[in-house]
């Protein structure tokens, strides 16, 4: 049987993907033979913390990547299980064979290295900007949210009205 040891795996929810996202996406696409990016959480859309659905978070992820000139990728959406003692199990049967893990979530790298795996770290990049919640929030506000993604991403975010969707899911009809 072939060893998959350097196939590897990123996880994220990517809500959306930023350049924060893309540090370790390249990292791990440059030191592995094959990257698997999994997009957590992929059940979820049109919430404040999850507005984008898993198609779009998919179609952001090939244009970024694309963007970048990787090509040795799958791109896999993996629903929540909310049965922590299974989850490495559910990954692990819907992507495709990998050996090592890069994370820099606690939980995540937890539940992994129990399973067995590889996990590597990647260092956080410039995190007090470059994080979902960041740029969600420059969106609600007008703020300037384009310099923390990849331009393909800011393209596909434009052809969803994402902008419009995270401002109205994010706001409500209770007069304050
Ligand atoms: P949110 O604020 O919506 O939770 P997030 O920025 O934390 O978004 P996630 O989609 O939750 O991003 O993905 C989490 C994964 O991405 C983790 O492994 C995390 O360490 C990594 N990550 C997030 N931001 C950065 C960053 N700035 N530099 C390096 N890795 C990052
Ligand atoms: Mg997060």
């Amino acid at each position: 049987m072939k060893d998959f040891s350097d196939y590897a795996l990123v996880l994220g929810r990517f809500q959306p993907l930023h350049n924060g996202h893309m540090e370790v996406i390249r990292k791990c696409a440059a030191e592995s033979e094959h990257l698997t990016v999994g997009i957590g959480s992929a059940q979820y859309s049109h919430l404040p913390d999850n507005p984008f659905t898993a198609g779009e978070r998919y179609l952001m992820l090939e244009a970024a990547l694309e963007e970048a000139g990787i090509e040795n990728y799958s791109i896999v959406p993996i629903e929540d299980l909310n049965r922590y003692s299974a989850w490495v199990s559910h990954v692990k049967a819907m992507c495709p064979p990998f050996g090592a893990v890069y994370t820099n979530n606690p939980f995540t790298r937890r539940l992994f290295t129990e399973a067995g795996y590889s996990v590597k770290e990647s260092p956080m990049y410039n995190r007090a900007i470059y994080s979902g919640t960041e740029v969600r929030r420059r969106m609600v506000c007008d703020e300037d949210w384009r310099s923390l993604v990849p331009s393909s991403v800011a393209d596909v975010i434009d052809s969803i009205d994402g902008v419009g969707r995270v401002k109205d899911i994010s706001t409500t009809d209770t007069v304050m």
